[in-house]
């Protein structure tokens, strides 16, 4: 035999080993089941939930901002929700925080215990009438849902919670361990009057939360990850978040007489730069450890890619940036344009020309990472100033210890079957400012909903299922059950 028959032999077999070597590990891999104990879902009647859930959706928190809008509908709905839950309102001590942000404490008999606490969102984004084919506030129930503007983004969540807090409350009296309820009035905006309010009030008495559970994570089909069955994600983190600026100055002018190069130009270029040049895809520990607990559950070939995913990596990452906007993001920082400005005549050259980018940023980079990467790739002719302060991405809350455990628990016993695992949340909520008085802060929305709900958040025909949100106000009355009896 040639040497040359020699080395492809050699290579042949180093390849079939390999690939052994993956099919092994593969086959090692088994599932191991989820602690749970046998319990009787609390006693919720889904009839009730649906009228209070359109009641409330009837009420339009609409979020004000600039100081446009009213103020009038939050007060109506602390009224509302008064009224509608006598047992959490009578246990409670009530706390305003700029005028609509709501605190409601529910003292524990154990003081040496942190607290547990609850967010929602109060405000929703505003739904103009065309598109709907129902009134967007008029809460009216057809065929098991509640349509309306806020239904699922969250008073869905919200009037879950509060179900499943009234039942436990009424059964079991007074709590070990304090609970928090804290709901902001500004979330849609990032918060910075409500949740970050609540907050630092909360950080000057002292207080500190031994875990907090928000919005974000959902209940979804495994199917786009290739997992078999329904998946319970669990937020334990959140991508960063800033808006920049990039501006061109050039020489501006009559359109009759164009010059080479004007500030429009130069915007273009940067767009399409910035456009096609991403930033590097790379794995983030939170998103390892996702595919690590799903990977088991995964179909072949799926399952062969990502129990091999440190092996695999670039491979993996390129697929995934491939198959949707959704799995892109969770690989990396995006940029999305979202607007741009020349001049405001058809026949005027600009002087400046400006584009905006919203940027997501990856968890394990900055913004001042960020930055220095468009200024890089958008060159020295572009400024890039921020539109806003921006957030960096949030730590990461741990997955391991008894609370993540009971929380896994708790997902276990209400819905039999699906894979809870942690994942990093990649848009933006309340929960981010929470770091500061919490270390354990988690994203659980327990509302499933099918892809075309999912659709309708932020959009037209906003609607919220009935009966999974009675199943989330068992999961609420649950946790709270294995977390502060
Ligand atoms: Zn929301």
């Amino acid at each position: 035999m040639t040497p040359a028959g020699i080395f492809w032999i050699c290579v042949a077999g180093l390849f079939v080993a390999f690939i052994l070597f993956l099919v092994i590990r593969t086959l090692l891999v088994r599932v191991k089941p989820l602690p749970k104990e046998e319990f009787t879902p609390e006693d919720i009647s889904e009839k009730q939930l649906g009228e209070r859930l359109s009641e409330a959706v009837k009420i339009p928190t609409v979020t004000v901002l600039d100081g446009k809008g009213s103020y009038e509908p939050f007060l109506l709905f602390h009224a509302f929700l008064e009224k509608t839950y006598p047992n959490i309102f009578k246990s409670a001590e009530k706390t305003l925080i700029n005028g609509y942000s709501l605190i409601l404490k529910i003292d524990g008999s154990d003081k040496n215990l942190l607290p547990a606490c609850f967010l929602s969102h109060q405000d929703v984004v505003p739904a103009p009438k065309e598109g709907w084919e129902t009134e967007p506030f008029g809460g009216e129930i057809i065929d098991g849902f509640v349509y309306g503007r806020g239904s699922l983004d969250m008073k869905g969540h919200l009037i879950a919670l509060m179900e499943g807090l009234e039942k436990i409350l009424e059964r079991k009296g007074k709590p070990v361990r304090s609970i928090y309820l804290c709901f902001g009035h500004d979330e849609e905006i990032t918060g910075k009057d409500g949740a970050r309010m609540i907050v630092e009030h909360l950080y000057a008495q002292g207080v500190r939360m031994e875990y907090v559970v928000d919005e974000g994570g959902a209940i979804m089909d495994g199917g786009l990850l290739g997992v078999n069955g329904k998946i319970a994600l669990i937020g334990t983190c959140e991508k960063g978040y800033v808006d920049y600026v990039l501006t061109a100055t050039k020489d501006g002018g009559h359109a009759s007489s164009p010059k080479k190069r004007s500030s429009v130009d130069a915007i273009a270029e940067a767009v399409y730069d910035l456009s096609h040049l991403p930033m590097k895809s790379y794995w983030s520990k939170p998103i390892k450890e996702t595919f690590r607990t799903l990977a088991p559950f995964m179909k072949f070939p799926y399952k062969l890619l990502f129990v091999n995913s440190d092996v695999l990596g670039p491979l993996l990452r390129w697929l995934l940036s491939k198959v949707n906007p959704v799995t892109n993001s969770i690989v990396r920082t995006t940029f999305a344009f979202t607007q741009l400005q020349g001049s405001s005549a058809p026949n005027v050259i600009p002087v400046t020309s400006k584009a905006v980018v919203n940027v997501r940023i990856n968890i394990g980079q900055t913004q001042k990472e960020v930055k220095e990467y468009i200024q890089k790739v958008v060159g020295k002719e572009i400024t890039v100033t921020e539109l806003n302060p921006g957030f960096d991405p949030t730590p990461v809350s741990e997955t391991k210890g008894e609370i993540y455990e009971i929380i896994l628990k708790s997902v276990a016993e209400v819905f039999d079957g699906y894979i809870p695992a942690p994942y990093p949340f990649i848009a933006a909520s309340d929960a981010k400012h929470y770091y500061k008085i919490c270390d354990k802060v988690y994203r659980f929305g327990p509302i499933e909903m099918g892809v075309d709900d999912q659709n309708r958040i932020h959009a037209d025909n906003e609607r919220c299922n009935i009966a999974s949100a009675t199943r989330g106000a068992q999961f609420f009355a649950r946790l709270i059950e294995n977390t502060c009896y």
